[in-house]
């Protein structure tokens, strides 16, 4: 095998990314050394880039949306030949901490995502502990195995820590990438009625196809900022409950994470009714504790990341093609330095949406 591989590396905050060629990582007992097929392009690398969230040591290399085809394997690794193909669950965790023990690894307490605190994807090869690697479908495209460690599979962590049931229904605040899988997915899971609310009428049309009702906030009389009301709704939760038969949903996400989505999102729930938050926010939101919370039994609750032994369950849907991924991939490039600043760029300028750019290696 070769000695050395070309990454795309964040050498200086605020700096364009670079092309490097550097030693191939060594491969521990427990590791398994992937060749990279695809790196999903994500608007977290555009913040690492330019500062707006930490990542580092630098130089690193960017990219945690990663498939591939397993090139070596530790020596205490079994299950895996070079040859498979993989997909990258995104957090390197220890494996024997207590988090890790009860399969909540998310809160490890070693634990490193790859592309922010450990190299990533943006590569010809990445190391990862064994316990990182899952099998990827023949019938998965690359392309699509690496966004799928993404946004879908922290859409599907928010839609069982909000315990949707069949038959209920659900509220996304939100239609970009995680808003598209979340709506599929909750079809899935067997919702019945799904409402997306979102300021953009591209990303609605996608979200209706998808099988949402949409609920567009800045439409006549629909107004994510107009002031609560005495009964504390927002005019987007009169809304939802007027195309809902006058109830609330049991299920809100809110992929937004500003008091514009989640004080809709928490308006509009039924008794028993649960509230996802999702989207990271750092401004506080009012709450009105008996009538939103105590009155109804309702919940909120926080999402972070996800499971690794979820990513079996999504791998599985998305294979049966309950989860399409084919319109989320817009764009494929090569791993050059200039497209990949290039593609990033265009993140900062305009936003996610519900599209990505994939590397190609
Ligand atoms: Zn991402
Ligand atoms: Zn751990």
């Amino acid at each position: 095998m070769q000695a050395t591989m070309k990454a795309v590396r964040l050498t200086a905050i605020g700096r364009p990314l670079e092309m490097m060629e550097i030693p191939l990582p060594a491969v521990g007992p427990q590791d398994v050394l992937v060749q990279v097929r695809a790196a999903g392009i994500c608007h977290s690398d555009a913040h690492y880039r330019a500062g707006v969230s930490p990542a580092g040591p630098l130089p690193l290399t960017l990219g945690h949306e990663v498939s591939g085809v397993v090139a070596q394997v530790g020596e205490l690794v079994s299950g895996w030949r070079p040859g498979d193909r993989a997909c990258l669950h995104y957090l390197a965790t220890c494996g024997h901490c207590a988090y890790c023990h009860q399969g909540t690894e998310q809160f490890c307490v070693a634990g490193q995502m790859i592309g922010k605190q450990r190299d990533g994807g943006y590569a010809e090869f990445i190391v990862v502990p064994a316990r990182s690697v899952f099998p990827l479908p023949d019938a998965i495209p690359f392309e699509q195995g690496a966004v799928m460690m993404c946004s879908s599979a922290t859409a599907f962590h928010g839609l069982r820590k909000g315990r949707l049931a069949a038959g209920e229904t659900v509220a996304v605040f939100g239609a970009g990438g995680l808003g598209m899988s979340a709506i599929q997915l909750a079809r899935a899971m067997g919702s019945l009625r799904i409402f997306a609310v979102d300021r953009d009428a591209g990303r609605l049309a996608l979200a209706e196809r998808l099988g949402a009702v949409p609920v567009r906030t800045d439409s006549p009389g629909v107004d994510a900022t107009t002031p609560l009301d005495q009964d504390c709704q927002s005019s987007v939760a009169d809304e939802i409950r007027r195309l809902n038969g006058g109830r609330g949903v049991d299920v809100a996400l809110d992929f937004v994470g500003v008091p514009a989505t989640m004080r809709p999102a928490i308006a509009s729930l039924a008794p028993f009714g649960r509230v996802v938050a999702v989207g990271l926010g750092d401004q506080p939101v009012p709450i009105y504790p008996y009538q939103e919370i105590i009155g109804r039994e309702a919940e909120i609750i926080g999402c972070s990341d996800h499971l690794a032994s979820e990513i079996p369950l999504l791998t599985e849907l998305v294979r049966r093609g309950s989860l399409d991924l084919a319109p989320v991939v817009t764009e494929v490039i090569p791993l050059d330095a200039a497209a990949i600043n290039a593609a990033l760029d265009r993140l900062e300028r305009y936003g996610a949406g519900g599209v990505r750019t994939v590397i190609e290696v």
